[in-house]
């Protein structure tokens, strides 16, 4: 059980444990690559994503005492480094703007369980699908996207619904050979569109997140 008094101690996983996880789709000269939302590098196709630290505003006693960041290990309790990733797909809503990826994700190392999520030292997506970008941002799972619209090497999927929005330009792309090329670069298999379905019935929406769909609805 979590003692929401303390911070949370990581523990070494050896089997990995699954959470969810949403992405930006960028094209680039190597293929399509997974883009976290958070201002982070690309997550390179076949190979495992490893934390690294970049929260030094986070971790102030590190300015005070330069010795301890040596001992500093990603994920650390306290801090907010390691690879993140969500217990329920409901809390994707509002993960960032123009993300077109949702995926299961397998994390493994140090993994630090907080009451939402995880932070982990490493992780790799074990299923992916695309994702409308407007749906999932007013948490309207499965967000199943009818197009994808590329616009300066970023790719945008969208519902019909949500195709006539300002921001859906770009070159018109089918979902289907997209997400095939997606899952073939990355080696993993689709993401089934039921799987979002059981979690976002059980769990009540937030208020923020039920004003947001009643705005997009009157649009
Ligand atoms: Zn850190
Ligand atoms: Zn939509």
């Amino acid at each position: 059980m979590l003692n929401p008094a303390r911070f949370p101690e990581p523990e070494h996983q050896t089997e990995p444990i699954l959470g969810w996880r949403a992405w930006r789709l960028h094209r680039t000269e190597g293929g399509l690559r997974i883009v976290p939302t958070t201002p982070r590098a690309a997550w390179e196709p076949r190979a495992a994503v490893h934390a690294t630290c970049s929260g030094a505003h986070t971790r102030e006693y590190l300015v005070y005492n330069p010795e301890l960041a040596a001992q500093h290990r990603s994920p650390m309790p306290g801090c907010t480094c390691g690879i993140h990733a969500m217990k329920d797909p409901s809390r994707l809503a509002r993960s960032g703007r123009a993300t077109a990826v949702v995926g299961r994700v397998a994390m493994w190392g140090r993994v630090i369980e907080h009451t939402r999520g995880y932070r982990a030292e490493f992780a790799y997506p074990s299923r992916m699908r695309l994702v409308c970008s407007w749906c999932l941002w007013y948490g309207r799972l499965p967000a199943v996207p009818d197009r994808v619209f590329e616009h300066a090497g970023a790719l945008r999927p969208a519902c019909a619904e949500h195709a006539g929005r300002p921001a859906a330009v770009g070159t018109r792309l089918e979902v289907g050979p997209i997400q095939q090329e997606l899952l073939g670069t990355y080696g993993v298999e689709a993401l089934p569109e039921e799987s979002f379905r059981p979690l976002d019935a059980r769990r009540p929406v937030d208020a923020i997140t039920r004003l947001l769909r009643a705005f997009d609805r009157r649009r």
